[in-house]
């Protein structure tokens, strides 16, 4: 089991960060009331939990759930669709929705997610990227982990369609951007350019704050169902909100030009993604509490970690530098150990498409590959950084996270 040391130093991580754990409930709380007033304006009822067949021309649950995505995030429409296969298809479906060849695509966060450089094409015009259709590419750079601010200016031209904020930090050690973040960057880009389209990638950001992206300047904003917003019992999908003009362009890229949002079967039964609406506010700060746990016990033991236990959070990503592959390797093996589906399991690192290293991942989830539940990867590459998100319940997050010590300290002996 664990050892007497890491038994004692949980004990005191639970008593020192009480505060911090404290305010995670009271976002949970805001954010639960938030989502079940909507629930209240849309009138949603056992009638929108059915399943459709064929083309679902007029399914009335799949029509609620996407006005109950739309009024909870502030937006004039939303898709949500289990049709989307994940977070980046999500992603994609707005770019090339919007972008025509010639526009111009501005990252404002520095190089994007791994598999969003796919999309882009962003080395190389990889086949049916967006460089590949001829869609033009900038970035700005991140300044010390956080957005150059005084350059938005210089590198937005007149091609610039839309410009690209990814509100999570990914595989990478800069910050997450706050609600603050966003409105001020959002204010910047359309202060140069009015029409320019603030796009967020907002994976992994629903409700850590009380507000969304799409409420604080954003124009259009995607994610993953296997994240935040689907609870934990979404069994896949993704989903797109914003202005209307602009979803109904990304839904014609979804089905087909003419047939967009108004076609779609509910196939995994909406009920799902209601209750996993509902519960989102609970296990994203069930998720977040299990992060600032595994940051303060990292921090205790000498380890860097970002964000520090008593920093702000903007995602429920945690990063924590295990500066060798052995430890990477046995910090995966332990949390995979205490994991409730294949902790039988070793996890060994491997070719995952899209992604350009080797990555390891300890994901003994429910839904293959949910990263709201409690999940642990790392590209292996130096310096051997381990990120850690998920956690349906904070008490299975502790165990996990205890579990991942003890293997690095087996390893040390
Ligand atoms: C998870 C994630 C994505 C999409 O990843 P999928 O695995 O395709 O859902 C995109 N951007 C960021 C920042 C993410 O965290």
């Amino acid at each position: 089991m664990f050892s007497d040391k890491l038994i004692e130093l949980k004990n005191d991580i639970l008593q020192k960060y009480r505060p911090q754990f404290d305010r995670l409930d009271a976002i949970s709380e805001a954010n639960t009331l938030k989502v079940l007033d909507a629930m209240r304006d849309c009138k949603v009822s056992d009638a929108h939990f059915g399943q459709t067949t064929g083309y679902a021309y007029g399914d009335i649950g799949r029509e609620k759930l996407e006005e109950l995505y739309a009024k909870v995030f502030g937006a004039e429409r939303a898709l949500v669709r289990t049709q989307f296969v994940s977070g980046t298809h999500a992603l994609a479906t707005v770019l090339f929705g919007i972008l025509r060849p010639g526009d111009e695509l501005v990252s404002l966060t520095g190089k994007p997610y791994d598999t969003m450089q796919t999309v882009i094409g962003y080395d190389h015009p990889s086949p049916g990227s967006l460089k590949e259709f001829g869609v033009l590419y900038n970035e700005l750079p991140m300044v010390d982990g956080h957005v150059d601010m005084e350059h938005i200016k210089d590198v937005i031209t007149p091609k610039t369609k839309l410009v690209e904020i990814q509100r999570s930090r990914g595989y990478s050690m800069r910050a997450p951007l706050s609600i603050a973040d966003i409105r001020a960057i959002t204010d910047e880009v359309h202060r140069v350019k009015p029409d320019c389209i603030c796009f967020v990638d907002n994976c992994y950001g629903e409700f850590v704050e009380t507000t969304e992206p799409t409420q604080a300047g954003a124009d259009i904003m995607a994610g993953s169902l296997i994240k935040n917003p689907g609870g934990g019992i979404a069994p896949t999908g993704g989903y797109i909100a914003g202005k209307k003009d602009l979803v109904e362009l990304a839904s014609y890229r979804l089905t087909a030009p003419g047939m967009g949002d108004e076609l779609g079967a509910s196939l995994a039964g909406n009920r799902l993604l209601f209750q996993g609406f509902f519960l989102a506010p609970h296990v994203t700060a069930q998720a977040i509490k299990g992060a600032i746990f595994a940051a303060a016990l990292f921090h205790e033991l000498g380890y860097k970690t970002l964000p520090l236990p008593t920093d702000p959070r903007g995602d429920i990503i945690q990063a924590i530098e295990l500066k060798s592959a052995e430890k990477l390797i046995a910090f995966c093996g332990g949390i995979q150990k205490y994991s409730p589906v294949d902790s039988f399991a070793a996890p060994e690192p491997w070719d995952m498409p899209g992604y350009a290293d080797k990555i390891i991942m300890a994901a003994g989830t429910f839904v293959q590959g949910a990263s709201i539940e409690f999940s642990a990867d790392g590209p292996l590459r130096p310096p051997y950084n381990v990120y850690l998100q998920g956690g349906l319940t904070f008490e299975h997050a502790i165990i996990g996270i205890l579990g991942a010590a003890q293997a690095i300290e087996d390893l040390e002996k």
